[in-house]
């Protein structure tokens, strides 16, 4: 190809801080000789690994285009998707203002202390030229405030061009492609940053927003974790760098994962305390969280459904097979953690008993399979309301579940020889090496050539269809038991309530729960029990006094209008999991056991 072709000609970002304080960036995207006939430019309507519709270009206040000082028509053809006339040939900028105040991992957020972004929110896409370079100069804002100021991101420095970043640095970037471009987000700000070396590979984490805490703790911790994750699949690492890019804030939760790095959200209070030694439940959920993204970098950052490969970004893109890539994802996050005695077996049971309880006691897991649950991610999981326990299940959770039963059942037919590790690597050299993408139905088939075990009928009940994963058989051979208790009165109501502005809501209310046989819908206000008032506080105190059969009298508001509900307290349902080792275990189980857990 000639040097001098345009089609090899990179597309060039201009991305700064148009205001600080009006939360707003100015990205001018540069064509140095745009097509004769026209560009047609576009905003993805959704970021991989988070599956709903978000419209990005939503958040574009102007969009401007000009050549050689004459501003250049464009016409809009749909929500996000514009198209110049023909053009001569002379450099096209095209400048968009885009506002940028959401604080989550999928956004992007801007502000005097910091600025955050996914590409797919600002980078217009340029039509046909998705397969070039891309460059993107990030410019440092002026003024003192902005004088401390580094950049944390994956993106290489473009190495030869004019004003190229250092790293750490602001200056120009390099994407080899539009999909690499919108798959490293940025960080820009006053971060702290530690850092530690995993095989041979260097990781980082900035941390964002005011916080103090315990780094060699953090540092020591992350870095076994990832060894982990790293060993599993095979050296080397599949990045020549890692990012976690954190943002610690006084409550959220979440991650996204990307190739290289993975944007977090969490709270301060998750983020170990200086001198503590214990593992609490926070800092356990943080690194699990942590664990979770990383393994991303494997599962489905690199070994994707087919139907990822190329992402759809203008509309939803539809796998069954969310189980897999979220499911084994969220199981192996918390087995790194016990594996590499990060958490306790005890712990590690504790979780798994919690994960087992939650997924039972939605009635959603009834009505819907994972693989249903992952093809609908878009408009039930991803958008869930009151009704949704009783009409969703979580490929998350439930698809954690079905890995285990499926890690359990291969080892204990094999004789601990196989597992679903071998799963996993079979899976990264096979699909992920080679380019292949996982096919819609190929996970029995995968399973059987990796570990010689058949488990078309283990996926076809548990995935695809809706039956429970039966841990009371499955952990038998392993020495572990499981039993079952009272979920408490809670159980009994079927109710999930949340405090609001004083008030005591129901979020909730469960399919053959009593409540909802006394007529109680989500929403409604509790006001009082046989003429007592109802408090956050106060209903499992009041509620104790009444046995099963009983009958009480609840007063709530609906909307503004008092409903007097006659409740009959049914028993509690046995939905409360505990996991521990069997009283006594054999020499089998025991060695089933390790090779398990470690
Ligand atoms: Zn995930």
């Amino acid at each position: 190809m000639s040097k001098t072709s345009p089609s090899v000609r990179p597309v060039r970002y201009r991305l700064a801080i148009e205001s600080a304080a009006a939360h707003l960036l100015r990205v001018e995207l540069s064509l140095e000789h745009p097509a004769a006939q026209g560009e047609v430019l576009s905003l993805p309507a959704w970021i991989p690994g988070s599956y709903m519709i978000r419209e990005f270009a939503k958040n574009i206040v102007s969009l401007t285009a000009e050549q050689a000082g004459e501003a250049v028509p464009l016409r809009k053809l749909d929500k996000h998707t514009w198209r110049t006339g023909p053009l001569p040939d002379a450099p096209l900028r095209v400048t968009a203002i885009v506002y940028a105040w959401d604080l989550s991992v999928r956004c992007a957020h801007v502000d005097a202390s910091h600025a955050f972004f996914n590409g797919t929110q600002v980078f217009l896409q340029v039509q046909g030229r998705e397969l070039q370079p891309h460059l993107v100069e990030l410019v440092q804002p002026e003024g003192e405030a902005f004088a401390d100021w580094k950049v944390a991101t994956t993106l290489k420095p473009a190495r030869g061009v004019p004003g190229a970043a250092k790293q750490w640095g602001f200056g120009v970037y390099r994407a080899d492609d539009y999909d690499s471009l919108i798959d490293h987000p940025v960080e820009m700000g006053t971060f702290q940053t530690l850092r530690f070396d995993v095989a041979g590979v260097p990781h980082q984490m900035v941390v964002t927003g005011r916080a103090r805490f315990d780094e060699q703790r953090l540092r020591r911790d992350l870095a076994r974790i990832c060894e982990w994750h790293i060993e599993l699949f095979g050296k080397p690492a599949p990045f020549d760098r890692y990012l976690f890019m954190t943002m610690a804030v006084g409550d959220a939760y979440g991650g996204l994962e990307h190739r290289a790095s993975t944007a977090l959200l969490c709270s301060r209070n998750d983020l170990p305390v200086p001198g503590v030694h214990a593992m609490d439940e926070r800092y356990r959920t943080f690194l699990g969280l942590c664990s979770h993204e990383y393994f991303h970098a494997w599962n489905v950052k690199r070994i994707k459904p087919a139907a990822f490969i190329p992402y759809a970004l203008a509309q939803e893109g539809y796998t069954r097979l969310l189980w897999v890539f979220e499911g084994f994802t969220s199981y192996y996050d918390d087995l790194a953690l016990i594996r590499t005695r990060t958490i306790t077996q005890q712990d590690y049971f504790a979780i798994l008993a919690r994960t087992i309880s939650g997924v039972e006691r939605g009635s959603g897991r009834l009505k819907q399979s994972t693989a249903e649950s992952s093809f609908d991610a878009w408009i039930k999981y991803y958008r869930q309301d009151e009704n949704s326990p009783n009409a969703v299940v979580s490929y998350y959770t439930k698809g954690a579940l079905i890995a285990a039963g499926l890690d359990l059942t291969i080892r204990a037919a094999s004789e601990g020889k196989r597992s679903l590790d071998d799963v996993m690597r079979h899976l990264w050299r096979e699909y992920a090496l080679k380019g292949r993408g996982v096919g819609e139905d190929d996970m029995p088939a995968i399973i059987k050539t990796a570990t010689g075990v058949d488990v078309r009928r283990e996926i076809a009940a548990w995935a695809e269809g809706n039956v429970d994963v039966p841990f009371e058989r499955l952990l038998k051979p392993f020495g572990v038991t499981l039993t079952r208790s009272s979920g408490g009165l809670m159980s009994a109501l079927g109710i999930k309530t949340k405090a609001e502005a004083g008030a005591l809501k129901l979020q909730h209310v469960l399919d053959g729960g009593a409540m909802q046989a006394a007529g109680a819908s989500a929403g409604d206000e509790l006001v009082a029990l046989d003429g007592l008032r109802v408090s956050a506080s106060n209903l499992e105190s009041l509620l104790v006094r009444y046995r099963t059969g009983e009958q009480f009298e609840l007063m709530v508001f609906r909307r503004d209008e008092l409903l007097r509900l006659q409740v009959t307290l049914t028993a509690p349902r046995a939905d409360e999991c505990q996991i521990s080792l069997a009283a006594r275990s054999t020499e089998t189980a025991t060695t089933l056991r390790e090779g398990w857990l470690g």
